[in-house]
């Protein structure tokens, strides 16, 4: 079922425009996609929809553009090159790779349906009565179940944490876990594997250097910290923004742009107080969740996931999950740092990163909170929310992307109602006259239903139509995308009632 949502997803991608699979005349390239004509439209206007709400709407934050290429010590500060390791494992008759973590926690997600099917039955036996707090606390089953789940997270947890991978191989078959593909037990050991690419900088001639494409953006961030600090005159509390490209050599890549070897992040790290980064984190979960709910993609479809397993940098850790075709996974991460980085930073670079707060009159290294979101996956999560089809009131049924409007690609479609009478004339005058404001395409080709058709399946919120009653009187139709209601309205009016409803302003406040 979920399955086939996503390929409906990758298939509607491509046929609209939206996505295609990269180098496709060469047969693709694993884990690499294209954004098209209306995929970039969209992913922009994600961009948008982010960078107002972090860096305009908060005095505090401010936006970076940092290169791809970093100086190699950085990621030995950072950490990435001794521990930036996925645990992987193969099947020796499948000869499939997978992620020793991944195969454990689809494992635990198994026992955690058992534990929903416990208490579905619980609500068909009581009724109204149905207690489910109690019952979770209660009932022999879930108990077990419950006990089960924590006993694996915990020897997952403590064989990591020590390093010890033939443990992690040993509970992988103690839970007897089989390749989904082969079905069989078979397994190599685990291996590390560092996830970063590289390549080299300069002629060899010159003596070149190993470099890395970076794989998160969050270290051009921790670099420029003093620069930033000093030049924006930055007080902290305060946070540095920016979006761009990073790049993972993923073990498995699968699930369309969930999983990309190349993808963008939207990452923002905010400096505070050492001792203060309880309330900070606290206070940014809270506000990026509002961000997600704001779009109206339904508040049910989000769900936080506390970090068991923290990475090298963090003392808490949370990932904002989402419920996409495969099931609810990560989107977002929201992390409290400590002064990990810049105090790495500060040991790799010998120079101070410190803040001197007049305040206190003292100098310290600031503790960082992060927000980290895949672009891709929020494309993602967002496509495949607004992909439905509808069964109509006369049988006859629709494709349609409910986008939310302000991310629509295109706001409006100008249509002539048939190509004479001087109707594309006029509809190009409309068009002449909105293009300023919105992204606006204009189209004559085909009958004024599958015209209508189109701009649905690409999430268009309006169509405006050109007829010999506009010649007369200067009015058309604008007919909305969700509710399909025709309204005659003055040309005149067309721009205010497009920017009501395709306005950032409605998401943001
Ligand atoms: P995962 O556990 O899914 O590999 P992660 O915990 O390694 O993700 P982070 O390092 O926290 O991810 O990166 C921050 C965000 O970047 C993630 O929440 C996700 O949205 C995005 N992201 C990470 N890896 C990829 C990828 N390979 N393709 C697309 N987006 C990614």
């Amino acid at each position: 079922m979920s399955d086939d949502l996503l390929k409906k997803v990758i298939s509607h991608a491509k046929e609209y425009g939206f996505i295609f699979p990269s180098s496709e005349i060469y047969d693709g390239l694993s884990a690499t996609y294209d954004y098209g004509q209306n995929g970039s439209e969209l992913k922009n206007n994600i961009k948008k929809y982010w960078w107002k709400s972090m860096v305009q709407m908060h005095e505090n934050i401010v936006g970076i553009d940092a290169s791809i290429f970093m100086h190699p010590t950085t990621w030995k500060a950072s950490g990435h090159v001794d521990a930036f390791n996925d645990p992987l494992i193969d099947n020796k008759d499948s000869k499939k790779r997978y992620r020793a973590d991944v195969l454990i926690e689809e494992h635990v997600e198994k026992i955690r349906g058992k534990i929903n099917k416990e208490v579905a039955k619980g609500f068909k036996r009581f009724g109204d009565d149905f207690d489910e707090t109690e019952f979770r606390k209660t009932n022999p089953n879930v108990l077990r179940n419950v006990a089960k789940i924590e006993e694996i997270e915990q020897k997952f947890k403590d064989s990591l944490g020590k390093d010890d991978l033939p443990a992690v191989k040993e509970l992988i078959e103690e839970l007897g876990i089989a390749c989904p593909v082969s079905g069989s037990k078979n397994w190599t050991d685990v291996r590390q594997f560092n996830l970063m690419f590289s390549t080299e900088m300069g002629s060899v001639a010159e003596g070149a250097n190993t470099i890395y494409l970076r794989p998160e953006t969050a270290q051009g961030i921790f670099v420029n910290f003093l620069n930033v600090q000093k030049t924006g005159r930055m007080k902290i509390p305060f946070g540095i923004a920016q979006i761009g490209k990073a790049f993972r050599n993923e073990i498995i890549a699968r699930q369309f742009i969930f999983r990309m070897r190349e993808f963008e992040q939207m990452e923002m790290q905010f400096f505070i107080k050492p001792g203060t980064q309880k309330e900070w984190f606290e206070y940014w979960k809270k506000t990026r969740i509002n961000w997600h709910n704001a779009l109206g993609l339904g508040e049910e479809n989000y769900r936080f996931h506390d970090h068991l397993k923290l990475a090298h940098y963090a003392d808490a850790a949370t990932d904002i999950e989402f419920n996409f075709p495969m099931g609810f996974k990560e989107l977002e991460g929201v992390h409290s740092r400590t002064d990990f980085d810049l105090k790495a930073h500060e040991e790799h670079s010998g120079k101070k990163l410190q803040y001197f707060d007049p305040q206190d009159n003292k100098s310290y290294v600031p503790y960082v909170i992060e927000t980290s979101i895949g672009l891709d996956r929020m494309f993602l999560a967002i496509l495949s929310n607004s992909l439905k089809e509808e069964t109509l009131e006369d049988g006859s049924s629709r494709t349609v992307l409910t986008l939310p409007a302000a991310l629509a690609p295109t706001k409006a479609v100008i249509m002539p109602l048939t190509k004479k009478d001087g109707l594309p004339e006029k509809a190009m005058e409309v068009m002449n006259e909105l293009k300023y404001d919105f992204n606006c395409q204009y189209d004559e080709k085909d009958s004024p239903g599958k015209r209508y058709r189109r701009q649905d399946a690409l999430g268009t919120p309006y169509c405006i139509m050109i007829d010999h009653q506009t010649l007369e009187d200067n009015t058309v139709t604008i007919r909305d995308r969700d509710t399909m209601k025709q309204d005659r309205v003055s040309i005149t009016e067309l721009n205010a009632i497009i920017a009501e409803k395709v306005s950032f302003k409605t998401l943001l406040k």
